[in-house]
């Protein structure tokens, strides 16, 4: 048998490191959350080559005492505990006093500190856990780590590096969360050379996200604010329209801490489904607040995933309060346009201020009054008179003696149920797009987008769907996924007005289809629904859901295809008079407006202008 060797002091703390300090990102994390113990209130990371060469932290905090600093570097010294009362503090916040030992040991370290009641700072180099410079050194009060050549010492770690790149998207994502987690300390974050993030640090949590999460998330903020089952959650979500290509957007705060939530995500993904387009995440910064018993802080002190002791109840909270949220700010995305070069300048179409010239007359200097010329023409917008159809009410006056009263209210009913004098519809253009007008908006919306959105909506509002018998019933011949598919959801396929029947042999029998469908090609249309069912999960509300959009969308009017003028209206009507036609059933928004504003700011039109 193999002898029992006990490693070596400086293998065992190069193990031990590799396990707080797994990549350059890991090394950032700690070294911020150092500042923000310290108390600073200003923070400058900067990293080259995703810190793999060089990275560095810079605050204003407290700084270590001359004294202090050969222990900062030694294993379990930490200021932060020191009774056995406090040890719940290393499974709440980290605190393991193992951070600078770790990061020193695979890595070239320096460390430049000074207190308040200091005059001189600190000079301390570390390499590779061995200490090589100890000197007094000018500095400001706080602290300055620097970090070289990552893991020169253990090509093994250096090995499982990513890209330069990567590793530097993973250190900025941290940075982002880290600024979002302290909107009172003013970040700064270099990367090669470039600032690529500042946070005024003026504790206004929107300034932070409209610095980390940009102007376009910024500016399309929906609040969100609930309780549920005393839950709290509260903060900010972004307009479907919003939604990103990953979840680097998607930051939520348990009890003021940043966390990582499957169950919240999940929540927060789940109550945009059908308002977002498939395969986009939701940007949101959202607080819970929570009982602190009901959270179980996973054990790692590196890692942010929580555990809940009811995560069911957590979904709940985050999904109820996005989705109210949502169906309360949801407005009809707007189109900027974007002022293009206008060779006519300036554009206003008044006349300018009449001014004095000095002239010659007869030799002698006199001053004359002129006006400008006018500068340009002015572009009259006449758009095409429409009128609104007067739809004929059913109202029968067959009574030659019917009163007064009785007329006045047939007018009134007239007037409710038919004028609805602030849509005007325009045109259609591409046969695909309606043009619309309402209070000083143009809407363009998508016909197919819109007629797709209202049929699911009917079918979702009424719990029975309009079926159409068949005259003979269609044998329709199935691959053998498909048919398990369909005969073992036969029950679904008929709350959604599908009459299925197990034939045997890979065949079913239809029977009825809903009466929207009935001119569709059905066999195609069976083993279309049979395709979106094997992909979806398992519950029962959410297949239903899948095949209302199979069936609304099959059944829609399609672009690019003759519509209609009095379908398009009626459309138009229903679309702008429904505040619950926002998106198509896949997220893409149903229509976009333009408003009188940007078309007159494109005109040149703002300001005092008239005419
Ligand atoms: P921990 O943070 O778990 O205490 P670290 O190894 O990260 O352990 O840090 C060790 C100690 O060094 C800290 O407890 C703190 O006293 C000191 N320290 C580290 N970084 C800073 C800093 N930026 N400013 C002031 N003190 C610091
Ligand atoms: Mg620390």
């Amino acid at each position: 048998m193999a002898k029992i060797n006990v490693l070596p002091k400086n293998i065992a703390e190069l193990i031990a490191a590799g396990e707080v300090v797994e990549r350059p990102g890991a090394v950032i994390k700690e070294l911020v959350e150092n500042s923000v113990d310290a108390g600073a209130t200003k923070i400058t990371v900067e990293i080259k080559r995703g810190g793999i060469l060089y990275m560095s932290v810079t605050d204003n905090g407290c700084g270590i005492a001359r004294d202090d600093v050969p222990t900062a570097f030694k294993r379990h010294a930490t200021s932060k505990i020191s009774t056995a009362e406090d040890l719940d503090a290393i499974y709440t916040l980290g605190f393991r006093g193992e951070a600078l030992a770790a990061i020193s040991a695979v890595s070239k370290t320096e460390i430049i500190t000074r207190t308040k009641d200091e005059c001189d700072g600190t000079l301390c180099v570390v390499e590779g856990g061995v200490q090589t410079i100890f000197e007094e050194v000018g500095c400001d009060v706080g602290t300055i780590i620097t970090v070289r050549d990552i893991f020169y010492n253990t090509p093994a770690r250096m090995k499982f590096l990513k890209s330069d790149v990567t590793e530097a998207n993973h250190i900025a994502a941290i940075i982002d969360r880290m600024a979002l987690s302290h909107p009172e300390i003013a970040f700064r974050f270099i990367r090669d050379g470039k600032q690529v993030l500042t946070t005024a640090g003026d504790g206004n949590l929107n300034n932070a996200i409209y610095s980390v999460l940009g102007r376009e998330f910024a500016s399309s903020l929906i609040t969100a604010e609930d309780r549920i089952d005393g839950i709290g959650v509260s903060g900010m979500i972004c307009k479907p329209v919003y939604c990103k290509q990953n979840r680097n957007g998607e930051f939520f705060f348990l009890n003021g801490r940043l966390i990582r939530s499957n169950t919240a995500m999940a929540a927060l993904e789940q109550a945009y489904k059908n308002s977002a387009m498939v395969g986009k995440f939701p940007c949101c910064v959202l607080f819970i607040d929570v009982p602190p018993e009901t959270v179980d802080v996973n054990v790692h002190p590196a890692k942010t995933e929580v555990r809940f002791s009811d995560e069911r109840k957590i979904f709940n909270a985050v999904y109820y309060t996005v989705k109210n949220a949502l169906t309360k700010g949801d407005t009809r995305p707007e189109i900027k346009v974007k002022p293009t070069f206008n060779p006519y300048t300036p554009v206003f179409t008044e006349r300018a201020e009449q001014t004095t010239i000095p002239v010659k007359v007869n030799e002698q200097v006199v001053t004359k009054k002129v006006t400008p010329p006018e500068v340009t023409k002015t572009l009259k917008f006449e758009s095409p008179k429409f009128e609104f159809p007067v739809y004929k009410n059913e109202v029968e006056i067959k009574d030659d003696t019917v009163t007064e009263n009785k007329i006045e209210e047939v007018k009134k009913q007239v007037t409710e149920t038919v004028i609805k004098p602030d849509i005007r519809y325009i045109g259609q253009a591409f046969n695909t797009y309606i043009i619309a007008e309402q209070d000083g908006e143009i809407y363009f919306i998508d016909k197919h987008a819109a007629h797709e959105r209202i049929l699911y909506n009917s079918l979702k509002k009424n719990s029975k769907v309009d079926m159409q018998e068949l005259l003979v019933p269609l044998t329709v011949t199935l691959t053998k996924e498909e048919y398990s598919v369909i005969i073992n959801n036969t029950e679904t396929l008929l709350s959604a007005g599908f009459d299925v029947e197990d034939f045997g042999n890979g065949t079913v029998l239809l029977r009825a289809v809903p009466t929207l469908l009935k001119d569709e090609d059905l066999n195609l249309l069976i083993s279309e629904i049979a395709d979106t069912l094997s992909v979806t999960g398992a519950v029962n509300a959410e297949r239903l859901d899948d095949i209302f959009h199979t069936v609304s969308c099959k059944a829609a009017i399609k672009g690019n295809k003759y519509t209609t003028d009095y379908e398009l209206k009626v459309l138009a009507e229903k679309v702008l008079g429904d505040s619950e036609v926002m998106y198509c059933p896949h997220g893409r928004p149903v229509a976009f407006k333009l408003t009188k504003k940007e078309l007159e700011k494109h005109f040149g039109r703002t300001g005092s202008v008239s005419v």
